[in-house]
């Protein structure tokens, strides 16, 4: 080769390597990320003009797979953050908390909304799943964690528990749970998210009062228990009895506004430490502690005299009446919480039984009623499957000419084991529990027959009354008088021919209806007595305004009246009173000759009594009672009647 040519080659391979190597420099920026260029070379060489198109191709579909990469990516992230916005939204829509767990690290993210359902600071910290565990009541707590670890291991679809949980100012608030999990490719729960929903105002508040209700007195009861060491408390129940009456004739949002506020008059009246819970049945439970029962009733005092002033309500006043039941806890003698809301209930059921405003506390004894009760019910519930009612009856004698006025109707049940048991047994429960009812309508059908029963006919004739007693819920029941109707009309029997008795503390349980449903009663035809009058507290002024055809004046009255003159006096004020007032009279429990004498004095003719007739079993009536003789006053009679003014049994 010539030294020119030898040259020549030397210098176009010089160029070759530099044309090769610009193309390696601008490939390097390709390698550093950017594609957005285009590899240029100047030289003539084919070869090196083909690698500068090819890489061009190269970078062309590089350039355009990230460009499909990045449209991807910007899409996906306008899809997230939609997607948050919309979750983010509805999560404080819903005011949820969100919790992210990262299992095998064991830290937990928690959301301000999760921090501030609490009242806790939000520092965006992660923190151990203790933190959050530890917050929750020691009640609870064990049941949490099996959720979450029950779903980690796959035995449940999602985490779904309720449960308290300790806010900052150390009060409970009722949170519900629900996560679920992320797991790996091999089933492996890698992380848990979810919400915390507050639940305390569906679950802890009451929605009529606004105030806490049972299950956080529940709570509380728990709470005060546990700590150490233990004081003196007491649980007191109050209970308002004839709400009702609020709601009488006014819209109810009016009457619900009346509730609420007397419930925050009601508050006002307690020392601030101690909250007002709202029970069911208008009951409200409060807990002190207190180690006297001098300072209990201090406390309860204003309460007391709040109650006893009436509630305005549409430009009325409205008297309500209550009841209160106290049991105390003594640290030395602890008891558990259902065995202390267990006395509280009891003291509480107590003090209904007595007069309006009476506060009972729970003792012993209490216990015993407690027993008796149940056995009654036992009996009652026995009966009413073994269809053991049975009916009795006892005359209501007309004194002068010795004819039967009618028969009070007085319930029996019959035991196996016991036989025949009185109404003071089990009437009281059986009012109380609403099983009055069917009994009475068992009474019914074994009682209206005799109003058609030959045998009976022939005896006594075709007028007597069949009177019946009622308790206060079926005083009250607006179906009573269809009730009366359709039994008597199944029986053939004309419902004109009873008569119902009622007592006072019936009617005054809220007087208005009770006057609208006698009204109806009369109308219809059947008669009404006033029951029991001169027992307990009876009023006057009712016996006026009362719709009613009879006073049945009690035994209580009419004991001892020959031997106690200021009795005496009583008895024939009311007497006077119920004639001037033009009420038929009937005097119960006369027992004896010289009793009957007085009232025949004071022009009183109709009695029931043992003089005449214990009751009698309804199928023993005609063959058992001897027929009554009309009464001669002794001065005139000269014949001696003894204590008995019947002859012997027929
Ligand atoms: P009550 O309505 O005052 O019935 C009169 C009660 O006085 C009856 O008691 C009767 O046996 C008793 N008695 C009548 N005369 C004399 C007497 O001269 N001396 C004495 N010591 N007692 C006399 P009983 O049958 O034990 O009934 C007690 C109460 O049970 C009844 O008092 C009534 O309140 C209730 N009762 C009875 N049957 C029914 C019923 O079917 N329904 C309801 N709601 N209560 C009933
Ligand atoms: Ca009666
Ligand atoms: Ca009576």
């Amino acid at each position: 080769m010539s030294e020119e040519s030898l040259m020549a080659s030397d210098e176009g391979e010089r160029r070759l390597i530099a044309q090769v190597d610009s193309i390696s420099n601008q490939l390097c920026q390709a390698v550093d990320g950017n594609f957005e260029f285009h590899i240029h070379t100047d030289s003539d060489e084919i070869a090196l003009q083909k690698l500068a198109q090819l890489n061009n191709f190269v970078l062309d579909s590089v350039r355009r797979t990230i460009r499909d990469l990045k449209a991807t990516r910007d899409e996906l992230e306008t899809r997230v953050e939609e997607r948050t916005q919309r979750l983010n939204l509805v999560l404080t829509a819903t005011n949820d908390g969100v919790w992210e767990w990262d299992i095998d690290s064991g830290n937990i993210t928690l959301s301000q909304r999760w921090s501030s359902m609490l009242g806790l600071p939000h520092d965006g910290q992660q923190r151990g799943l203790d933190d959050w565990l530890l917050r929750i009541h020691d009640d609870d707590r064990a049941e949490v964690q099996r959720s979450l670890y029950q779903h980690i291991d796959g035995l449940t679809p999602s985490v779904n528990v309720e449960y308290r949980i300790r806010d900052a100012r150390k009060a409970w608030r009722m949170v519900l749970c629900r996560g679920l999990c992320q797991r790996d490719g091999n089933g492996v729960a890698i992380r848990m998210a979810g919400t915390q929903t507050d639940t305390t105002e569906q679950r802890l508040v009451d929605p009529l009062t606004q105030l806490p209700n049972g299950a956080y007195l529940d709570m509380v009861l728990r709470e005060r228990l546990a700590r150490a060491p233990l004081l003196p408390m007491a649980l007191v129940k109050f209970q308002l009895l004839n709400v009702a009456s609020l709601f009488d004739g006014v819209a109810v949002d009016v009457a619900v506004a009346a509730l609420q506020g007397l419930v925050q008059r009601m508050r006002r009246q307690l020392p601030p430490r101690v909250a007002l819970i709202a029970l069911p049945e208008h009951t409200f439970a409060m807990i002190f502690e207190t180690d006297a029962i001098e300072r209990l009733d201090n406390a309860l005092e204003p309460l007391e005299a709040l109650l006893s002033q009436p509630v305005e309500i549409d430009g009325q006043q409205v008297w309500l009446s209550h009841v209160s039941g106290v049991a105390a806890f003594n640290p030395a003698e602890p008891v558990s919480v259902d065995e202390w809301r267990h006395q509280s209930r009891l003291a509480l059921a107590n003090a209904r039984l007595s007069d309006v405003g009476s506060r009972r506390y729970y003792s012993e004894p209490l216990r015993h009623w407690e027993r008796q009760n149940s056995r009654a019910e036992q009996l009652i519930r026995g009966a009413l499957a073994t269809r053991g009612v049975r009916c009795f009856v006892q005359p209501i004698v007309n004194a002068v000419t010795g004819e039967i006025r009618g028969f009070e109707a007085l319930m029996r049940l019959y035991e196996p084991s016991e036989g025949i048991v009185t109404p003071s047994s089990f009437i009281e429960v059986a009012e109380r529990s609403g099983l009055i009812a069917p009994l009475w309508g068992m009474l019914m059908e074994q009682a209206l027959p005799m109003l058609r029963d030959d045998k009976i006919r022939r005896r006594f004739g075709d007028d007597f009354l069949l009177s019946v007693n009622l308790s206060t819920r079926q005083l009250m029941d607006p179906k009573l008088l269809d009730v009366m109707i359709a039994a008597s009309a199944r029986h053939g029997v004309s419902y004109r021919r009873l008569q119902i008795e009622v007592t006072e503390t019936s009617v005054l349980s809220d007087p208005i209806k009770a006057f609208r449903i006698l009204d109806r009663i009369r109308a219809a035809g059947i008669s009404v007595a006033l029951d029991d009058f001169g027992s307990g507290y009876s009023s006057l002024a009712q016996l006026t305004s009362m719709p009613m055809d009879t006073v049945k004046i009690d035994r209580e009255l009419v004991m001892n009246v020959t031997s106690l003159p200021r009795k005496r006096h009583v008895l024939s004020a009311v007497v006077a009173l119920c004639q001037r007032l033009d009420y038929r009279i009937v005097v119960e429990g006369v027992e004896e000759r010289d009793t009957l004498e007085i009232l025949r004095e004071w022009g009183v003719t109709d009695i029931q009594g043992y003089i005449y007739s214990q009751p009698l079993p309804l199928d023993r009536l005609v063959e058992d009672l001897a027929p009554p003789r009309p009464f001669r006053p002794r001065a005139t009679a000269g014949g001696p009647y003894g204590s008995s003014l019947t002859s012997p049994a027929a």
